[in-house]
């Protein structure tokens, strides 16, 4: 239950949304100078997540 994460499109960096994945690195985004980013990836083992809209990732 404690898993799900949510993420937004406009999440930035500073969001600092914990990896799914690992437990240990942050989702970033693939485009941080973009105000939209449909693309995260973990900055710890790189797990990648798509976004298509705002959605929740359970
Ligand atoms: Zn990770």
């Amino acid at each position: 239950m404690n898993s799900s994460i949510s993420l937004r499109l406009t999440s930035k960096e500073e969001d600092r949304i914990a990896c799914d994945t690992c437990g240990k690195g942050i989702y970033v985004p693939d485009h941080p100078e973009s105000d939209v980013n449909h693309s995260f990836h973990c900055n710890e083992c790189g797990a990648r997540i798509h976004l298509d809209a705002n959605v929740i990732v359970e």
